[in-house]
Parts: structure tokens; C-alpha cells; sequence
């Protein structure tokens, strides 16, 4: 195997700057992605290991100490950085805008949460639904894995900032010198540079694409819930976690259904006849028959109670009830036969005269002052 030096074309006392410099002209020279020449990437894959060894102060010593000597790299300590040594003394008191010791900003950050709304129909409510949501979205870049950097390279450390993110000036004031510091301009706070970025994402460390969410939308839903689906949000910049995902619920609107929390409620029109015979009918509910018995002398607004047909309580616990609120219904088309069967009827029995009650509101608030009490 080549000796490492020569490799990077550097003298065995070079320092870490020009072991640097000697790395990040060959790593342009040879990428891949530029040089076609046959043995440029195996070239360009020596370089990047030579440079993974020399750029280490412990890798390095122990290269240059021979293959005899197999301790490991130790300490670690190397890139003597110039700043945080002579630290003045107003610093530490009043903060310099925290200068020096902060070190340099991550490239990773969190990404951003994301929200998405999702409409479900009320039958989807009573026992919960699945959806595999599209979501455009930022997802980690495969050909970097969110390392930013082409496969093969490597982040370098800053030439400005020396790998500190900062830029530390001495300003006097009135109190004696006082050190401040700024985020490095060159490598944007980060302590390091990317010389070859990755090709797929610009450098970026995630890319924009659709994802397929699938997601498991609980039964007992109401419209305006948010549900959280950690991590499910953005990738975030090179790489960094994923935000939360949101989903926010809308229950579509039913014609026949209404809800009152986890009770369904609807009404049933039931002939006038049928209220005074009774009469068993079957009414299609949401999820499925249900067997109804209309009691004869049945009133108007009177409420039926389902027991367990309802939705599917959110934090368990069984279901709500179906509610069936009756409404007697005046037949208004009669032949003449039916007229005549309705006046002997009539004649037949001595019904009250119509009678003053108490005013009640109409019928409709009526019935929901009922579904409320049933
Ligand atoms: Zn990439």
C-alpha cells in the first residue's frame, strides 16, 4: 500500500493546513463525478483514506509510529485552535455574546413539523379508518445519507475559523478589552467546509419528494382533533431529525347521521297508522342493520335509545348509543275511500277537541332537547 504522504504528495512534516490544502485540490482533481480517467476512483479512494488517517493528529501519530506500534489514537486533543486560551477576563463576566466556547453550529438540524388534514366520513368515525396520506415532503438524500458531501469525501475544517465556527475579534471598550465573536463568514458558523457537496441534494443532506404516509386515523374522531405522529414531519437540513408530523381531523358532513359525542343521532318517520298499531321496521345505520320496534301510541319526539351503536369512544371504554328521535308523520293524500274510513273512525270515538298547551319550541328543538335527556 502507498505510503499516505506520498499519496496526498506532502512531506512527512507537513502540517495539518497543508495536508488539508493537498487533499481537498486532489479530491477535486479526482472525483468521479469529473474525472473520467480509468483509475481516477481508485485514486480518488486512496486520497480520501490517506486524508482520513493524516487529518487525525492521533491517526496520525500512530501512522507515523509504524505498524508495530498498534495503540490506539488516544487523546484526540491535536488541532491547537489559537482561540479560548487567553480568554479575558470581561469575557467570562459579561458574556462577549458568548464567544469562543460555544464552538461551531451543527449542519443537522431538526425539521420542521408538518400538518396535514384528513377528511373522514362519519361511518369511518364509529370504528376508526386507515389512510396512506401523499405528502410532499423533505427526505433524506440516499447518496450522501445526510452527510452533504459526495460519497468518498469528507467535511474539511474551516481555514478561516480553524473548525471553531467563530471569528473572535478583541474590541476595547471602557471596561479594558473585550472579546467578541462572530459566526465565521466563510463556512457559515459550521467550523467546516465542503469541498465536493453532494450532487443529488446540492449539498442539502435531504431532498424533496412525495412519501407515502400510512396512517392508522383512531376510531371516535371528532372534526378539528390534531393527532401527532412523531417523527413523520420534514427530514431536517443535512440530515437532521425529522419533525413531528400533525393530522388534523374534518368529519365530513352526513345527511341522515348527526353526533353529539360518541351517541349517533337520527330520526325515524313513522305513518301515523304505524303509530297507533305499532310496528317492528329495520333502519340501515351506519354500520348495519338495526332492528327497530315502533310501540303502539308512539308520540312525536319521543326518543328511542340503541344501546352500544354509536362511536367507538376515542380513549376506549365501548361505544355511544344511536338515538332515533320519532316523528309521526299526517298522511295528506287520501283517496276517497281512505277519507271516509277516516271520518267513521273519527265518529267511532270521542276524541278531546284541540286543546291549549304550553308554547313549545318547534319540533326540532324539541327532539335534541330530548337527545340530550334520553
Ligand atoms: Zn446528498
Amino acid at each position: 500500500m502507498a505510503d499516505h504522504y506520498d499519496v496526498l504528495g506532502v512531506e512527512r512534516t507537513a502540517t495539518p493546513d497543508e495536508i488539508k490544502k493537498a487533499y481537498r485540490r486532489l479530491a477535486r482533481e479526482l472525483h468521479p463525478d469529473v474525472n473520467s480517467a480509468p483509475d481516477a476512483e481508485e485514486r480518488f479512494k486512496a486520497v480520501t483514506h490517506a486524508y482520513d488517517v493524516l487529518s487525525d493528529p492521533g491517526q496520525r501519530q500512530s501512522y507515523d509510529r509504524g505498524p508495530q506500534a498498534g495503540f490506539g489514537g488516544g487523546g484526540g486533543g491535536g488541532g491547537a485552535q489559537g482561540f479560548g486560551g487567553f480568554g479575558d477576563i470581561f469575557e467570562t463576566f459579561f458574556g462577549g455574546q458568548q464567544g469562543g466556547q460555544r464552538g461551531p453550529r451543527s449542519r443537522a438540524e431538526r425539521g420542521q413539523d408538518a400538518l396535514l388534514r384528513v377528511e373522514v366520513d362519519l361511518s369511518e368515525v364509529i370504528f376508526g379508518t386507515h389512510r396512506d396520506l401523499e405528502v410532499d415532503t423533505a427526505i433524506l438524500c440516499e447518496t450522501c445519507e445526510g452527510s452533504c458531501a459526495q460519497p468518498g469525501t469528507h467535511e474539511v475544517t474551516c481555514d478561516i475559523c480553524h473548525g471553531s465556527g467563530q471569528i473572535s475579534r478583541t474590541v476595547r471598550s471602557l471596561l479594558g478589552n473585550v472579546m467578541t465573536s462572530s459566526p465565521c463568514g466563510t463556512c457559515r458558523g459550521y467550523g467546516t467546509i465542503i469541498p465536493a457537496p453532494c450532487v443529488t441534494c446540492q449539498g442539502q443532506g435531504r431532498i424533496r419528494a412525495r412519501r407515502t404516509i400510512p396512517v392508522d386515523i383512531p376510531a371516535g374522531v371528532d372534526t378539528g382533533l390534531r393527532l401527532q405522529m412523531p417523527s413523520q414531519g420534514e427530514v431536517g437540513p443535512a440530515g437532521g431529525p425529522q419533525g413531528d408530523l400533525y393530522l388534523e381531523v374534518k368529519v365530513r358532513h352526513h345527511d341522515i347521521f348527526s353526533r353529539n359525542g360518541d351517541d349517533l343521532l337520527c330520526t325515524l318517520e313513522v305513518q301515523m297508522w304505524d303509530a297507533v298499531l305499532g310496528t317492528m321496521t329495520t333502519l340501515k345505520a351506519l354500520d348495519g342493520d338495526v332492528e327497530v320496534e315502533v310501540k303502539p301510541g308512539i308520540q312525536s319526539s319521543e326518543v328511542l335509545t340503541i344501546k352500544s351503536r354509536g362511536v367507538t369512544k376515542l380513549r376506549g371504554g365501548g361505544r355511544g348509543d344511536l338515538k332515533i328521535g320519532i316523528q309521526v308523520v299526517t298522511p295528506t293524500k287520501l283517496d276517497h275511500k281512505q277519507k271516509e274510513l277516516m271520518k267513521q273512525l273519527a265518529s267511532a270515538h270521542k276524541y278531546p277537541a284541540p286543546s291549549l298547551g304550553q308554547f313549545q319550541q318547534g319540533l326540532f328543538s324539541k327532539l335534541r332537547d330530548r337527545f340530550m335527556n334520553a
